[in-house]
């Protein structure tokens, strides 16, 4: 039983001002922080602070060796993650004026920057009691998704940032589809019937969650815990890999259900994202 997370790694620079420049306009920030985000980094954070015994599939480029600490230091293991010459190391621009709105742009770098070859060399060791997670941040999601079916695994899929093509490419190897509501409402709007995979989790924000059995037509939902939100980014990271790590352990669906939505609730009263993802034992102390 591990979880195996393809997934993108991103450096966070945020800049704060009083607004966000104009087009031309040249303005000095106020403050500069970074800090580790990309679903990917994100979800393998989750998946390992959950217990599960988790390897981050990606690429980075040189240098920037803090993020591999940082992910170590959560229990992630590295040994696969590619350093690539001459390709920067993903990251987001993230501009944020006095009112919290923002502009963002995302350099993909090393996250789509990876091969068949040294994929399936890496997922050699994958058995069919594993989990493949993957995201739409990297290259290479359909052709890693069909190795690890090939395997026996399960395949966990994030519909995000959401992306038809993509999806199209991947589904047919997928085993559980995870959206947002947004995601959701794309998806259904672009095919009809259900999506060819056993399960689908919709997760609604505040609003709770819900997991659709498609082979047996059994659906269930768990509420969203009551807590005075703070900053919601990564909440739905926290819950893909909480719930990967539940299912990964032998949880019930509704044992993963209510996990997962104890830790992202807990995600939503912290600011941040990898770095506000809470620990098992602050999880099971919140629902105890
Ligand atoms: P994000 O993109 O912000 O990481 P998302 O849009 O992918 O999140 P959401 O559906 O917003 O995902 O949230 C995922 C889960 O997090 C929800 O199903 C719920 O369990 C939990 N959650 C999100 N917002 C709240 C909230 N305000 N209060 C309690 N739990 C929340």
């Amino acid at each position: 039983m591990a979880i195996w997370n393809l997934g993108s790694i991103n450096i966070d620079h945020v800049y704060r001002m009083e607004h966000l420049p104009r087009p031309g306009e040249t303005l000095a920030a106020s403050s500069f922080s970074t800090g580790l985000g990309g679903k990917g980094a994100n979800q393998s954070i989750a998946a390992a602070l959950a217990g599960a015994a988790t390897q981050h599939l990606g690429a980075m480029g040189k240098g920037d060796d803090w993020v591999i600490d940082r992910l170590q230091s959560a229990g992630v293991g590295t040994g696969n993650i590619l350093r690539l010459a001459d390709t920067a190391t993903g990251h987001a621009i993230i501009l944020l004026d006095s009112t919290a709105e923002n502009s963002i742009i995302i350099h993909p770098g090393a996250n789509r920057a990876l091969s068949v070859e040294a994929l399936t060399g890496a997922m050699r060791a994958l058995t069919s009691n594993d989990t493949l997670l993957i995201q739409n941040e990297t290259n290479c999601q359909a052709e890693a998704a069909q190795i690890a079916r090939a395997a026996g695994a399960r395949v966990i899929y994030s519909a995000a940032p959401f992306d038809l093509e993509a999806l199209r490419k991947v589904m047919p190897h997928v085993s559980i589809l995870a959206m947002n509501a947004g995601e959701a409402d794309q998806l259904f709007a672009a095919i009809s019937g259900d999506p060819p995979v056993e399960g689908l989790l919709i997760t609604r924000g505040a609003e709770g969650v819900e997991y659709r059995d498609l082979k047996d037509g059994k659906t269930w939902h768990h509420p969203a815990f009551p807590v005075d939100p703070v900053d919601t980014t990564g909440a739905g990271d926290t819950f893909a890999g909480y719930f990967a790590a539940a299912l990964d352990r032998g949880d019930t669906i509704p044992e993963a259900l209510r996990l997962a939505s104890a830790a992202a609730a807990l995600k939503v009263t912290r600011a941040g994202a990898g770095d506000a993802i809470p620990s098992l034992e602050e999880v099971l102390n919140f629902i105890s």
